[in-house]
């Protein structure tokens, strides 16, 4: 039973705190400060979006978030364990345990079927059990019966939950995507905020994702924007839109709201 099942408010705990990070990136002999102190906690369970213009860091953020890349300075405790002091060996691991990512471009492999895509990051299970949590983890997503279609086969749509389902098959405590309705249309674009909506509720994924797209992020909780490497607004979203349930306001009402 989860808390929200009877009543009582969720225990919350810190499970990202990064302080007055940030990462240099060495062109020749050009600096490029890509974040220039950032510092930032993330709750268990929370339901996020990154805003920003273009260039204003929000990639290298999750990458860092992702232990995909080392930072120049600062402190990152993910689930209280300071990622700067691991070595790449335990970073591998707890990207694999830990974290789930989802990419703008899908990064499936051309030819796979989608069942096989999915079993991928369960190299240390079991065949049965690899092609049974493959299964289950497309259901999750809605592609029970297009578990052997190639991407080819799929709409862009259903590709980008292919992603999703691999992110999940290792049941991550946190999906990390960056601009992950980037490249989709309007429909396919609140499919994807539908299936995320339900993982952050019903199974308290924390879920941290980039947008362009003020309308997509306020189906979130919360909307953080960078600027030139650095926060400048952190704000609550008073009711956030339920996938499915709002009409997209033209651009013209978005402007004038
Ligand atoms: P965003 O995702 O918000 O568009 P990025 O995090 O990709 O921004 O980039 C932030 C800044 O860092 C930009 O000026 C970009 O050119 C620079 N940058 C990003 N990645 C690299 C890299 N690997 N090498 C050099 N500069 C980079
Ligand atoms: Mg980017």
């Amino acid at each position: 039973m989860t808390a929200a099942d009877n009543g009582t408010t969720p225990a919350t705990r810190p499970v990202i705190v990064i302080h007055d990070m940030t990462k240099v990136y060495l062109m020749g002999e050009y600096e490029v400060r890509a974040l220039n102190g950032v510092s930032v906690e993330i709750d268990q369970g929370e339901f996020v979006a990154i805003m920003g213009p273009s260039g204003s860091g929000k990639s290298t953020m999750m990458n860092m978030l992702g232990a995909l890349d080392k930072p120049s300075g600062g402190q990152y405790l993910l689930d209280g364990i300071d990622v700067s002091a691991m070595s790449d060996d335990e970073l591998a691991d707890i990207r694999n345990r830990k974290i789930g990512f989802v990419f703008q471009n899908f990064n499936l492999l051309p030819r796979v079927p989608a069942l096989q895509q999915v079993e991928l990051p369960l190299i240390y299970a079991a065949k049965r059990e690899r092609s049974e949590r493959a299964r289950r983890a497309l259901e999750l997503v809605g592609l029970g019966e297009r578990v052997h279609h190639r991407p080819s086969e799929l709409s862009g749509g259903q590709q980008q939950r292919v992603a999703i389902a691999r992110a999940l098959v290792n049941e991550p405590a946190i999906i990390l995507a960056d601009e992950p309705t980037g490249n989709l249309d309007s429909k396919s674009g609140t499919e994807v905020m539908a299936i995320f909506q339900r993982l952050n509720r019903e199974q308290g994924i924390t879920i941290l994702f980039v947008t362009h797209d003020p309308w997509i992020a306020r189906h979130t909780r919360r909307i953080i924007t960078l600027a030139d490497g650095i926060v400048v607004r952190d704000e609550i979203v008073p009711t956030p839109l339920v996938a499915g349930q709002s009409k997209r306001p033209s651009d013209e009402a978005l402007v004038h709201e």
